[in-house]
Parts: structure tokens; sequence; C-alpha cells
């Protein structure tokens, strides 16, 4: 008889900053400054110096399947002074997963162990596939090139702590490589979400990809306005604005084409990211570097530079000592929002603790296609969780039906646009041009995608006659 796996207790995963509400990132804010408050040293007031004894009994248990010294102990000096001890496996080539054990095992061991994991791996979508078979909170670390969410909370932290002016009245840059950073795509997300302007200064070639325009204009609101050169000393670089769509001022204001560039003309913030060489075949890439002489524009003069680090050269040294550079104090941070994080979680803070979900995690406004692997398609990702083969058999074939229509892993959040519908109640198919996200949802129980109308017919699918 096969054994009942027990419904999981309500708990909280966050693998995404999408996991996180609006409401929720400001709690967690209110938190952070409540510890900054008690806690900070005198003389640096953006470092954590007193040990408190919040989660005191608690431990943390950090996973991590590649190296990221600083992350891990980020996480671990967290834990650490809320009072919380730690176990931390760190060396992947030594680990279970060498052995040959799979990361949905490991995690379920694990989570008799720790009252609270932190993962980091190099598959895009490893963090919801733990969080699935975890029976304590989780937290992603890093996932491939999919999501950092502490370091997207930390960065969000530094601007609401280094600038004065409210988000939605914030001009952040962004500068370098806008195409293969995951850091960038999660952070721009955050920020149309709290309704700051973006700019975008990217290094040549190394552009935001379409698939982030995409979800920037139709699921978090943002309009879209090109074609200003940047300024500076970055000649070869354009600028594009991404602006969040408010519809009572659109109405109000005949030229919002005016107002934008008004608004571009003061730079709060500029964002910059290391140029990854590894991802790029040219050794000799041109990449945009942000020093004194480009800081020289007046729409720079109280700005805010950011930057993730490690640095490669992109930011010139000599700006360490500008009062204008924060990213120092930015990397400290990154220890406060994580205790909040942390504290926060299990429900061990000032604040309130966050809400609770059967499996970890609130309902998504997207239906979810759900099948067994193999069955019709998988996620076109190659570097997605569901493809790693030890991993595979505890992974489902699982989408999110997007208005569009669209698919979206449910692990690496990877869109797929063309796909094949096969219903299995009438063993016909037709492909998505005519079918729309509403007929698709009604009569998803029923549905089996396929990659092509080739894979449908190779399953014994035969045309549809007509449009539904
Ligand atoms: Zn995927």
């Amino acid at each position: 008889m096969a054994k009942k796996r027990s419904s999981p207790a309500a708990l909280r995963h966050v693998t995404s900053i999408n996991d996180l509400s609006k409401d929720e990132v400001e709690r967690l804010f209110r938190e952070a400054d409540g510890i900054l408050e008690t806690s900070a040293d005198p003389h640096a007031p953006h470092r954590v110096a007193r040990t408190g004894d919040g989660a005191k009994g608690f431990i943390l248990g950090a996973l991590f399947y590649e190296p990221s010294t600083r992350t891990r102990l980020s996480f671990e000096t967290a834990m650490l002074r809320l009072g919380g001890a730690t176990i931390s496996s760190a060396d992947p080539a030594t680990s279970s997963a060498a052995k040959g054990e799979s990361l949905a095992d490991t995690v379920r061991v694990a989570s008799n162990y720790a009252d609270i994991l932190v993962l980091r791996h190099p598959r895009d979508g490893a963090a919801r596939l733990a969080a699935e078979y975890a029976s304590v909170p989780v937290i992603n670390g890093g996932d491939g090139a999919h999501e950092h969410p502490t370091q997207t909370l930390c960065d969000l932290y530094t601007l609401r702590r280094q600038q004065p002016r409210k988000f939605k009245d914030l001009n952040v840059a962004v500068s370098g490589d806008l195409k293969g950073s995951r850091t960038i795509h999660s952070f721009v997300y955050a920020l149309a979400r709290f309704g700051a302007n973006i700019v975008l200064m990217p290094a040549k070639g190394m552009g935001l990809p379409d698939h982030v325009f995409e979800r920037l204009r139709d699921e978090f609101n943002c309009e879209i306005a090109s074609g200003r050169a940047a300024g500076g000393n970055v000649s070869a670089v354009d600028a594009l604005y991404v602006t969040p769509n408010r519809p009572h001022q659109l109405s109000l204001i005949a030229n919002t084409e005016i107002e934008v560039r008004d608004e571009a003309d003061r730079i709060d913030v500029v964002y910059v990211t290391r140029f990854q060489k590894e991802r790029w075949k040219e050794a000799k890439q041109e990449y945009p570097k942000i020093d004194r002489a480009f800081l020289k524009d007046k729409r720079y003069a109280n700005t805010r530079i950011l930057h993730p680090l490690p640095r490669v050269g992109e930011l010139d040294t000599s700006l360490d000592e500008d009062e204008r550079a924060v990213y120092f104090e930015q990397a400290a941070y990154g220890v406060v929002v994580r205790m909040a994080l942390i504290s926060l979680m299990l429900g061990v803070g000032e604040q309130s603790e966050l809400a609770r979900h059967d499996g970890g995690f609130g309902a998504s406004k997207w239906p979810v296609y759900d099948r067994p692997p193999g069955t019709g398609l998988s996620c076109a990702n190659p570097n997605c969780i569901v493809h790693d083969e030890l991993e595979r058999k505890h992974c489902r074939d699982k989408f999110h039906l997007v208005e569009g229509p669209k698919l979206r892993c449910v692990y690496c959040e990877t869109d797929t646009h063309e796909f094949v519908a096969a219903d299995t109640r009438s063993h016909r198919f037709h492909s998505t041009g005519k079918d729309t996200w509403e007929s698709l949802t009604k009569a998803l129980p029923s549905l089996i995608f396929y990659p092509t109308l080739d894979a449908a017919a190779a399953a014994g699918y035969s045309p549809r006659r007509r449009a539904v």
C-alpha cells in the first residue's frame, strides 16, 4: 500500500522577490530599522554590532551546492546575531549530492535538523523544488540565473535608507550587463512594483532581454519610452525609460513625454553591475566604467552609487571615498535584511510574522498546469531544475497558464510562447494562435501541452477541424 504523504503544515517559503507582497516588504524593512535602532554599531550605523536572542533555540541550515562565501557568511552572521545557531554544507564536492543523493531527499532529511533552510544551487528553479519537499521554511540564496531575493531586498533597503525620496519619486539608472544579470532582472521588477522610474544604461550588446520588457509592460504596468542618449562619458550607451503607468496623472498631463525627460534629468541612484566575463566570448568587450568623470554631469550631483559586489574594474576605486558611493553600506545592510527576513519567517521579530500557507506559497493568480514528467511539454530552459537527471523524478511538468497565453515554468519562471494544446477528451489539437487564455483555462483539466504539432500528432492526437 502506498504511504500517504502527510499534508505539509502551514509554512512560508521565499524563493522569489515576488513571493513577498509590497506590504510584507515594508514590514520587513520596519523590522530591519528596528534591529539597527537597537543593535547598530554607534560608529558605523549600517552595521549590526550586538547579538540579540530572538532566534535562540533555532537552527539555520545552509545548503550550498555552489560556493558563494559572501552570501553564506552573511546568512550565518544574520542567524548568529539573532542568537540562533547554524549548520552548513558548503563543499559540494564532498556533499551528499556528489554521492548521488537528490536535492529533494537532502532537503527532506535536512528539515529534521534545521528550523529554516537557505539553499544556493546552480540550477534555475532549484529553490522552488526544495521548498516543495521541505517541512521547514526555505529561503532562496540564489538559484542559477533565476533569483536571489535577499540581494534584491538588500538593494531596495539601501535605496530606502540612503535616499530620502519615496520609491515612486526615484529615478534609478541601471548600468552594465542588463542581459545576463539575474540581480538586475529581479531588481527592475521590484523597482517597477514599488513605482520607481528606471533608466536603462546597458553595455553594448547587453541590453535588457525582450522577455523582461514584456513582463514589465504586461504585468508590472510599465510604459517604455526610448531613444535618448545617456549623457556622461558613456557616449555609446542608449537609454530607455521605463515609467510606471499612473493613469490618473497621465490623464491630467497632456505631454507626458516632457515630464519623463524632466524627471530623468536627475538620477537619484546608479546601480552598477559587474562584467561577467565568463558569459562573453569577447575578452575585450567594451563596458561602461563609473568614475569621477562620469559623475561630473550635474544630474548625478546627489546620486547614490550601488553595486552588489564583487567589482571587477567597472567601478573606479577612487570613488570609494566619495560620499555618493554607498556600496559597502549596501553590503552591510545584507546582514540586517537577512536578520529581518529570518525573524519574520520564524515569527520571532517585533513585526508580525509573514502569513503562512499550506504548502508554503500563497495562491497564484494564474491557473496551474501540472503533469507527470514526460507527458508532454517540459520547460524550455535547459538549465531548469526539471532537466537535472537526479531531480527529474521529483519534479512535475508544472506551468502557470499566464495571460497571453503563455506557459510560465513554476520552478524557474521561463516563459514558453509556442505550444500546442491537445484535448484528452476529443483527442484533437490546434495551435495556440487560435486559443485564447480564457478558452485554455476553461479546458485546462483535460489538456496536455506539446511543444510542436508533430509532437502532438506523434502522441496520437489529430488536428481540430475548426477553432473553438
Ligand atoms: Zn523551468
